[in-house]
């Protein structure tokens, strides 16, 4: 394996003094890792001092947007570790991502022991406040400087740390979503299995409109029928209908969240029937209108579960058990938090202990 070269911040900033006053991502550590494309491969990571970059007007991803990212998170261990939650799956999505925008993969595990290397030399930035974490944005770009539209021949992979504190600062509360039914964000044969800016891009506008109308964020339909369920713009959707746990399947529009796959993966072992189908708008408001809609959930990396309070497609505004927490949703939350600790037995092999403190 190619060798990671280390280059030390001569000073080092002061830590948030309390976590819950920082906004997400807004403050970032000491160091981040760069790795660039040029010459048709992956050079050598190195670890800097954080520091702006140096972009030409002419940057390709600045017009035409060839850029892909992921999130996730590390945490202090009750054992007393840095540890990061399922970092080779993250990766491997990432490098996923990558191959959709043509970007040109990259070792998996030569960027992992990067991330390990970075990790470990900022591991007293990982907050130690309940549900508050570490969280670790990789990212990569085209950074050829021309505007002709063109695939990139060179690019930059960065990793940045931003310490978050609990997603819910007000406690663990319900959302409010509202059903899209004019525009869409992804269509299959699009970019929605990728996690690239575009996606993010073609939900802005939406996502205002329904924030005007009080809720919190969108759900998306399929952009060909407008029935079918996708997700929500940063967390995938899973609903409770007569027990058994509901979520889309995987059909090349939708991202394939690491915390879907968690809970789906949890649920199985717990015994709790999961099924991963084609779910439309119609059949969620029979089963609501049937008293059969126990619960409806978000599910990624920044909230973790995401309890929806309330459904609103048109018209009908859907109440989704009586507003409040499902047990499974908040049994859910507890369990995966727990599992980032280590406070929750780790019998899946998620949390990888990257160095004691
Ligand atoms: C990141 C993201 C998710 C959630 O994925 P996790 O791996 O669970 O964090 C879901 N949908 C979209 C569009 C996303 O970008």
């Amino acid at each position: 394996m190619k060798d990671i070269k280390i280059i030390k911040a001569d000073k080092l900033k002061a830590k948030p003094a309390d976590i819950k006053n920082v906004r997400f991502g807004s403050v970032f550590t000491d160091h981040m890792l760069v790795m660039d494309y040029r010459d048709g491969k992956w050079g050598e990571i190195r670890i800097e001092p954080y520091a702006p970059i140096d972009l030409d007007p002419a940057n390709a991803t600045l017009h035409y947007g060839q850029a892909i990212f992921d999130g996730l998170k590390a945490y202090k261990t009750v054992d007393g570790y840095a540890a990061v939650f399922r970092p080779y799956d993250h990766l491997k999505r990432f490098n996923n991502s990558a191959k959709i925008l043509d970007i040109p993969e990259f070792d998996v595990d030569y960027v992992a022991e990067g991330l390990f290397k970075l990790i470990d030399i900022e591991k007293e930035w990982i907050p130690s406040a309940p549900g508050s974490s570490l969280y670790i944005r990789p990212f990569a770009f085209a950074m050829d400087n021309q505007l002709g539209v063109t695939v990139g021949k060179e690019y930059k992979m960065m990793i940045i740390l931003s310490p978050v504190s609990a997603y819910y600062s007000n406690g663990f509360a319900p959302v409010k979503i509202m059903v899209e039914d004019k525009y869409v964000r992804a269509v299959i044969g699009g970019l929605g299995e990728a996690k690239t800016p575009a996606n993010y891009a073609a939900s802005l506008h939406a996502g205002l409109i329904a924030h005007d109308k009080g809720y919190d964020q969108v759900l998306w339909l399929d952009g060909v029928h407008r029935q079918y369920i996708e997700e929500v713009g940063s967390m995938n959707i899973l609903f409770k209908i007569k027990g058994e746990i509901v979520t889309p399947a995987l059909c090349g529009s939708i991202l394939s969240g690491i915390t879907r796959k968690t809970v789906l993966e949890v649920a199985k072992s717990w015994g709790v029937p999961v099924s991963e189908r084609r779910i439309s708008i119609d059949e969620v408001c029979a089963a609501y209108d049937n008293g059969d809609l126990e619960e409806v959930f978000g599910s990624g990396t920044a909230a973790v579960i995401s309890p929806v309070g309330e459904l609103l497609y048109k018209d009908k505004k859907m109440v989704v058990n009586g507003g409040k927490i499902g047990e499974f949703s908040r049994k859910m939350f507890d369990f995966i938090n727990g599992l980032h600790t280590g406070e929750v037995k780790d019998d899946f092999g998620y949390l990888k202990k990257v160095v004691k403190f």
